[in-house]
């Protein structure tokens, strides 16, 4: 017996097309892994020391629900220095993994009924959860022509009297845009007098930035009483399975978030809590060669796809993703990704997986290696050939 809100509750595709992708090779099938959105690196040594050691201390048992105070001053001094605000060890949540501050922050704030504004393509949580709560998912296309950046004009568009929440990601899920200074101005201006209103800026890939530099909403003026900050530990230092995010939470609701966790998770696994001040205050150079060899790979990746007939790729400024506009190849994108697994032996998401505005387009992770992308380029290459 299923609750009826089970029904309005999404998912990530990525993971039913890993599932596909796997069952494929358990039949012997080569199969060339660029869907699943995390870097194919180790976590850097000193971070898997500093947890072995924690564990041998005995970090084992329950700790603070909002996290342990080191941790939480550590993340402080790092969103601080990184986007040029003050932030107080207080308004930190320490959770497991990002994901959960995009769940608690509509659970706590967003009533049925109520307006959420996101980013579509996006990543697909945003809507999932936005349609369990019974809220109004309200759209905003993420545009090709517009460089992958959230148009401020059709942002105000959708700006109503009912918006409670507003949803940015930059770089951006699945399409690699990175916004503008001037752009997010142009939002924060939009919301500046709306003490109703709350922003979930979701800065998870915040560090993977090629060109330019990432801003937050958070640092205009009077932002960072309504903004959210999303963060975590999953891209920048390669601990997808560690689990390990947080939120920064203007002033007063911070409680209500620890009380989410207290309900869900009790608090985040300890040992990981520790290894993650480790990652944020020992040596980042394994973070900067990492970075270094994503911008390697994106050359590879986007001069690949675009010697494809029917296929061409903008350059994404951040994130480890490139998301190709399709249309000429005459395949929609399910189509199109259902037969590359099958036919091509290259594991993709269709653009819908991530809102219906991301028709006419595919995902691929670069987070893999120069060899395995070249194979995966010629396979689709074939295959557009073929048909
Ligand atoms: N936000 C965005 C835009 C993401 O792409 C992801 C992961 O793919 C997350 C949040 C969640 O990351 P985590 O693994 O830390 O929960």
């Amino acid at each position: 017996m299923i609750a009826q809100r089970m029904e309005r509750l999404g998912t990530e595709t990525a993971f039913d097309v890993l599932a596909k992708a796997k069952a494929l090779e358990k039949q012997g099938k080569k199969i060339i892994h660029l869907e699943i959105g995390e870097p194919d690196f180790d976590t850097p040594t000193n971070i898997k020391t500093a947890a072995t050691k924690a564990l041998n201390e005995g970090y084992t048992h329950y700790v603070p629900a909002a996290g342990i105070p080191e941790l939480r001053k550590a993340i402080a001094d790092s969103v601080s220095r990184t986007r040029g605000i003050e932030v107080d060890p207080d308004s930190v949540v320490v959770t497991p993994g990002g994901k959960p501050i995009i769940f608690y922050t509509i659970l706590a704030c967003i009533n049925e009924g109520d307006e959420v504004i996101y980013p579509n393509p996006g990543f697909p949580i945003y809507e999932s959860v936005i349609n369990f709560v019974g809220a109004n998912a309200v759209p905003v296309p993420i545009k090709e022509e517009n460089n992958f950046e959230m148009d401020p004009e059709d942002f105000k568009e959708k700006l109503t009297k009912k918006t409670k929440l507003v949803i940015l990601n930059s770089p951006q899920n699945p399409t690699g845009g990175v916004t503008s200074r001037k752009d997010l101005k142009l939002i924060a201006d939009a919301v500046a007098d709306r003490k109703d209103l709350l922003v979930l800026s979701d800065e998870i890939y915040s560090e993977i930035i090629f060109e330019g530099a990432h801003h937050s909403i958070a640092t205009f003026p009077g932002m960072q009483e309504k903004t959210i900050i999303l963060d975590g530990f999953s891209k920048t230092y390669a601990m997808t399975g560690w689990r390990l995010g947080y939120g920064v939470i203007p002033q007063g609701m911070c409680a209500r978030f620890a009380q989410l966790m207290i309900n869900s998770n009790s608090c985040t696994s300890a040992f990981t809590q520790v290894a993650g001040i480790e990652a944020l205050t020992g040596p980042q150079d394994q973070v900067k060669t990492n970075i270094a060899e994503f911008k390697r790979r994106r050359e590879v990746i986007v001069s690949g796809l675009n010697s494809i007939k029917g296929i061409t790729c903008k350059k994404p400024k951040g994130t480890f993703y490139v998301f190709p506009n399709i249309t000429k190849t005459g395949f929609d994108c399910r189509t199109l990704s259902d037969r590359l697994l099958k036919e091509a032996g290259v594991a993709v998401l269709p653009g819908t997986a991530f809102g219906k505005y991301g028709e006419g387009y595919i995902r691929l992770s670069f987070a893999n290696s120069v060899e395995n992308i070249n194979y995966a380029i010629n396979a689709i290459a074939e295959f557009i050939e073929r048909n």
